[in-house]
Parts: C-alpha cells; sequence; structure tokens
C-alpha cells in the first residue's frame, strides 16, 4: 500500500514561527514562546558551527597549497600576501561565527535559569518581536541605543 507522506508539503517549523504576526507571537504563552526561541538558537548554532567550520577548512586549505617546496619571496607580484590576506579574512569570520555560538550559549543558559528574554541593563522584557529578529539580544532597543536606564 503506497504510504501518503506529508514530505510533499514540508512545513519549516522555524519559518513558520519566523512569518508569525506580531499579535499571534505576543499571545503565546511564555511556554510555547521559550521553546520556539529554543528552536531558532538551536538552528543558529547549528548554522554558526558549519559557517565556522567551512570557513576554518578553508583557511586550512589555503595554508597546504601555499606551501610549496621551494618558498620564493616574490614581492612584485604580492600573490602570497593576497593568499595570506583571505586567509586572515576567514580566521576572523570564523572567529565571529564563534562568537555568535558563544552568545547563543549564553541565551540558553539564560532560558534554563528562566531568567531568558529580560533586558540586562534595565531588566525589563525585551518585546518579543525583537527576541524573534534576534534571538540572542542582551539588551532592549532603548538600552541597546545607549538611553540611561529608566529609574521609575
Ligand atoms: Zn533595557
Amino acid at each position: 500500500m503506497a504510504k501518503i507522506t506529508q514530505e510533499s508539503n514540508p512545513i519549516d517549523p522555524v519559518e513558520e514561527y519566523l512569518n508569525m504576526d506580531d499579535d499571534v507571537l505576543d499571545e503565546l504563552s511564555d511556554e510555547e514562546f521559550v521553546s520556539q526561541q529554543r528552536l531558532l538558537l538551536e538552528t543558529e548554532r547549528k548554522h554558526y558551527g558549519e559557517q565556522a567550520a567551512q570557513l576554518r577548512a578553508e583557511a586550512d586549505s589555503m595554508v597546504q597549497n601555499n606551501e610549496p617546496a621551494e618558498v620564493q619571496f616574490d614581492e612584485e607580484s604580492g600573490e602570497g600576501g593576497t593568499t595570506a590576506i583571505d586567509r586572515e579574512r576567514d580566521l576572523a569570520l570564523a572567529g565571529s561565527a564563534l562568537a555568535a555560538i558563544e552568545e547563543v550559549d549564553l541565551a540558553l543558559r539564560k532560558m534554563d535559569r528562566g531568567v531568558y528574554g529580560l533586558c540586562e541593563s534595565c531588566k525589563q522584557p525585551i518585546p518579543r518581536a525583537r527576541l524573534r529578529a534576534l534571538p540572542f539580544a542582551r539588551l532592549c532597543v532603548r538600552c541597546k541605543e545607549g538611553g540611561l536606564p529608566r529609574n521609575r
């Protein structure tokens, strides 16, 4: 008997969540919201991890390709220099991907402690729409823009 699968019309849960209207987003229970955000964070973590690995592999391959038996210091062509700059750039990008992973992990730890989504400066809840756009945001927009936390 032919099996009917739902694969013909797959719905990516992350995609669906990202397309959700802000009103609907605000109506989610805290539990639902945090579990959706966790999914986003885990997706980002995977993405940044792959990016970092790929960039590092690229940087490593440049080293291998750039190690001929005879090293020539040809100042006129400057070709070796270009490779070194590309390699530096890849390593720098890999570094920022790893830094992003640290931010993701920090956000996941906050979820475990039940303080996810609170601004680290003014301690007020960060609007959900902002957290959805930037799941590891530490600050609300006002604090991020340098406004002083308001003491009521
Ligand atoms: Zn704030």
